[in-house]
């Protein structure tokens, strides 16, 4: 009989898991908390990799299905000064461009990929308005198996637990008592509909992707959806308790922009003002979070943690949810190639051999994308607002030139053997 496996969560990580294991005929089944796919709004878009979500859904084939949701035109970034001045602009090829690393990332709207995972799991397996309180442990018989409460029943008997209920997690206490900390960085997060209807020039100083103003610590970054808004976030190096002690009455919404905008961005231009005053009503205040870098734990047999639950960052590499798919792909595949071993009878040390596998390999990756998003955070928040940014891609290309260079020599002299390239490391065997 297979093993019981339970995914605690219906983001990006735990459905494309789900998508994976049943996708090769292994069960199990997704519990999420939310009562529907419309229970809430799924905020903006996510740009997807080459080498690890894109991955991931071809192995789920859904590939296909990816590409005609996909917006390869929303690759584009461009960088102002608060005084308006642009610093960069992939659209038109006017400054410092990002290093080819970012290429092959289009932009996908949050919904648009959930709903495909959704649509491509089993009938039934994913259980909504399971919002998961507790986790115990039994150990029933021969078998180490745990039990899962929720608010008005048990489900007992799983052999899997896979916490990938994001960022506050209630299984990561089973293996971590580390918690999220505050990284520093808040703000806001509104949403201005139809904005090439509302106002035509402000849509195109926008452009088609990501457009971000850089102030000293202060910044409004905006990017378009597929279905016509702008998402902006007003984010800035505030304290923690900022939206509850700042006096701003965020129920007020107008005025709450108004108080916003007129307190914080001084010496913007209107352009970006006009991104969160002239928005839709609801302004939300967004603290952002992160696990610490090198977040890790001892293994524990049958129970786990994948994407923001394992290693929640904060957005500003543009990666959590590349890692976080990337995980269910690594724990998918080790679980898949031990399924023949688990036929009769099912044994414990081959499931949590596959679980630590995925762990060991985890451990790493996650912790060079924190240390990553850590820099991209401090190029985003500090007093020379955008130039630190242009200067850094420069840079970045500049380094990738002089180990192309260096490998080219070492081939011309017969020194190199192999080459192994990549954007961050190019290394001669
Ligand atoms: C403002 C912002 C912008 C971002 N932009 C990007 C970007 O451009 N690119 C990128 O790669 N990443 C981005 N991220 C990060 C990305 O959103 C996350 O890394 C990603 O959503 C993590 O996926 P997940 O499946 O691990 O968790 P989540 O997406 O958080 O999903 C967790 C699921 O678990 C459910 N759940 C929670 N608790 C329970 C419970 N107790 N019981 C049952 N279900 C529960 C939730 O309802 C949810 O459906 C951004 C994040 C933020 C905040």
């Amino acid at each position: 009989m297979p093993p019981k496996i339970a995914i605690i969560g219906a983001g990006p990580a735990g459905l494309t898991l789900a998508r994976l294991l049943q996708h090769n005929s292994i069960p199990c089944t997704v519990y999420e908390g939310e009562e529907n796919r419309h229970a809430r709004t799924q905020g903006g878009c996510l740009d997807l990799h080459e080498g690890s979500a894109q991955v991931a859904l071809r192995e789920c084939g859904l590939f296909d299905q990816f590409l005609a949701v996909a917006r390869t035109e929303g690759e584009v970034l461009k960088i102002y000064q608060p005084d308006g001045t642009l610093l960069l602009d992939e659209g038109s090829d006017y400054g410092e461009k990002r290093p080819d690393s970012f290429h092959g990332r289009p932009e996908v709207d949050r919904v648009k990929l959930r709903n495909m995972l959704i649509d491509s799991l089993e009938w039934g397996s994913l259980r909504w308005g399971h919002k998961l309180q507790k986790v115990t442990t039994e150990a029933s018989g021969a078998r180490l198996q745990y039990d899962l409460h929720f608010d008005d029943h048990v489900e007992t008997g799983i052999d899997l637990v896979v916490g990938a209920d994001g960022a506050w997690s209630r299984v990561r206490h089973l293996l971590t008592d580390t918690r999220p900390l505050f990284s520093g960085i808040t703000g806001v997060d509104v949403k201005y509909s139809a904005i090439d209807q509302a106002d035509p020039a402000l849509a195109q100083r926008v452009g088609r992707g990501m457009c971000l103003t850089l102030g000293s610590h202060t910044t409004v970054l905006s990017q378009r959806n597929g279905d016509g808004c702008v998402r902006s976030y007003g984010f800035m190096r505030l304290p923690e308790d900022w939206h509850t002690t700042c006096g701003i009455d965020w129920a007020q919404s107008q005025q709450a922009k108004r108080e916003f905008v007129d307190r914080y961005y001084d010496g913007f231009n209107e352009g970006a003002k006009s991104l969160i005053l002239d928005a839709d009503d609801d302004i939300v205040p967004r603290p952002m979070y992160m696990l610490p870098i090198g977040h890790k734990w001892q293994h524990r047999a049958g129970v786990t943690l994948i994407g923001d639950a394992a290693h929640l960052m904060t957005p500003f590499a543009g990666v959590g949810v590349n890692v976080g798919m990337e995980d269910a792909l690594e724990l998918g595949r080790a679980i898949i190639a031990r399924k023949a071993s688990w036929e009769e009878p099912f044994s414990e040390s081959i499931l949590s051999a596959a679980v630590r596998q995925y762990e060991d390999a985890m451990f790493p990756r996650a912790e060079g994308y924190a240390r990553e998003t850590w820099m991209y955070l401090n190029l985003f928040f500090n007093e020379r607002g955008g130039h630190a940014m242009c200067e850094h891609f420069a840079r970045a290309k500049q380094d990738k030139q002089a180990k192309e260079a260096k490998v080219a020599s070492a081939e011309e002299t017969g020194v190199a053997k192999t080459v192994v390239v990549d954007e961050d490391a190019i290394t001669v065997e």
